[in-house]
């Protein structure tokens, strides 16, 4: 068991503010700071945190606790995983073995992340020292990831052999069934056996915004056959939609900027963290999520995605942009020189000229979508240019704040001014048109997809700054904060 010295030892060092900051974007008020209560649905913030008294409490429904239950209620832990995390996070260190006595769920979730850290320290000891890694570790070098970016990312190898991490596991007196539920190995076909899910792969281990291990991700080497990258599966601690690669190391940098920049890939993180651009995650191959969006916006209030000019990453870019402003964010699209993707680009031409290239490039969406348009040719006839107005009317639609939508349509008025020669009072008319067939669209009773229906904006009115970006994390449970470290 756990003694009250060294419970007391851990709240001591932990740091609430911090702690809450990874779910309520915080506000300071005196002594104090306040945010949108993450356990309730509200508009104006009513969630106080008192660092001095390490406690914090909801005026409105009331709710209240410490550290521990904090981070209990969010991350959906038991007392004794809270005060791990916490310790772990902290640095303070635990007796070896502390017993569990909390209820089943808890237990699985122990277990489960516990198989997954070993994985992880297993993988990473195989790519360092395992004959069978040399390809692997070649494949690093040619990137150039030096020993500390490796450690950094936990970087590891999966043995060809079809049950090496089993075995290692068993003798480590982990059991098969939490191997099974972290989806670290797979029911074999032949016999009653089982064998590892990650096999001569590259891993990328896939950690929550606290930096515990969630998940893998396998990268096939050479030319061998099958699917370039494996994932998980979905497991009682792994939700792909809701992950974002990077954003255990990135959420500091992101909160300090104001802003974060999508990727597609592991390696475009990798790459540009090594080369110090830090504020930087990977959707890690979905398209974005709106439960992405919502982790993203309490670290962030502009997202700035890097445009794939390929016809599939256009298509999944203009979801991700529209899932993006219907969550509340402001959004900057950036390309990239021809046949470059972030990882080449940094690597080739390193942090200044990134910088550099998307302080003078990275636009807003509108101004991106007309450039685009004007040059492809879609401004000079008239069924073109239509098409392309009511494209970026219908991503202006998703936006919840009408004030943000106003100042958008008088700036697809301006941008597109000299293509239409008409006032503003049709776009706005256009918007209303949109926003009337979505509402109608989502149905009586549906909840719509970003927050209550949209009046329009008048037009007329100075356009006013956007409203002060306090907001909360989701109610769902959802992952803690730790130290932003892979401990190997
Ligand atoms: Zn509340």
């Amino acid at each position: 068991m756990i003694t009250e010295d060294k419970k007391e030892e851990i709240r001591e060092a932990a740091d609430l503010v911090e702690v809450v900051g990874d779910y309520v974007r915080l506000k300071r008020t005196g002594h104090n700071f306040v945010g949108l209560c993450p356990f309730h649905d509200e508009k104006t913030p009513s969630f106080n945190v008192t660092p001095r008294m390490g406690i914090y409490k909801c005026f409105g429904c009331g709710v209240s606790g410490d550290v521990f239950s904090f981070v209990m209620e969010m991350e959906g832990v038991g007392f004794q995983e809270a005060l791990r995390t916490l310790a772990e996070r902290y640095g303070i260190s635990l007796p070896e073995q502390f017993s569990s006595d909390d209820d089943e769920k808890h237990k699985e979730r122990e277990g489960i992340y516990h198989a997954l850290r070993f994985a992880g320290l297993y993988f990473f000891r195989q790519l360092k020292e395992s004959d069978e890694a040399k390809k692997a570790r070649e494949y690093l070098d040619g990137r150039g990831y030096d020993g500390s970016i490796l450690k950094k990312f936990g970087l590891g190898y999966g043995s060809a052999q079809g049950d090496a991490l089993l075995r290692e596991a068993k003798k480590e007196g982990i059991e098969e069934e939490y191997l099974l539920k972290a989806d670290l190995i797979k029911p074999s076909q032949r016999n009653d056996g089982f064998y590892d899910t990650f096999r001569d792969r590259l891993i990328f281990p896939i950690f929550n915004p606290s930096g515990k291990v969630i998940a893998f991700a396998g990268r096939i080497m050479g030319d061998k056959k099958g699917a370039k990258y494996i994932n998980s599966a979905q497991t009682p601690v792994y939700n792909k939609s809701e992950v974002l690669y990077g954003i255990n190391f990135a959420k500091n940098e992101i909160r300090k900027d104001e802003e974060v920049i999508l990727v597609e890939g592991y390696t475009d993180v990798i790459t540009m963290m090594q080369n110090g651009i830090h504020n930087v995650v990977a959707s890690s191959g979905t398209a974005l999520t709106p439960q992405q969006v919502k982790i993203l916006k309490r670290y962030g209030k502009k997202i700035v995605m890097i445009y794939d000019s390929d016809s599939a990453g256009r298509m999944a870019m203009k979801r991700g942009m529209n899932i993006a402003l219907s969550g509340g964010m402001d959004v900057d699209l950036l390309e990239l020189p021809e046949d470059e993707d972030p990882d080449s680009f940094v690597r080739k031409y390193k942090k200044d000229s990134f910088l550099e290239l998307k302080q003078k490039e990275a636009v807003d969406f509108v101004s991106f979508s007309i450039r685009q348009a004007v040059k492809h040719g879609e401004m000079e006839g008239p069924g073109d240019r239509t098409r392309v107005i009511s494209r970026v009317l219908e991503s202006i639609a998703e936006i919840p704040d009408p004030l943000a939508r106003q100042v958008y349509v008088q700036h697809l008025h301006q941008k597109s001014q000299k293509y239409r020669n008409s006032s503003d009072r049709e776009l706005f008319d256009q918007l209303a048109n949109i926003i009337r067939e979505k509402q109608k669209g989502r149905g009586f009773g549906k909840p719509p997809s970003a927050g209550p229906p949209h009046p329009v904006g008048t037009p007329g009115q100075p356009p006013a700054a956007q409203k002060p970006h306090l907001d909360s994390g989701p109610l769902r449970r959802q992952k803690t904060p730790k130290k932003p470290h892979y401990e190997m």
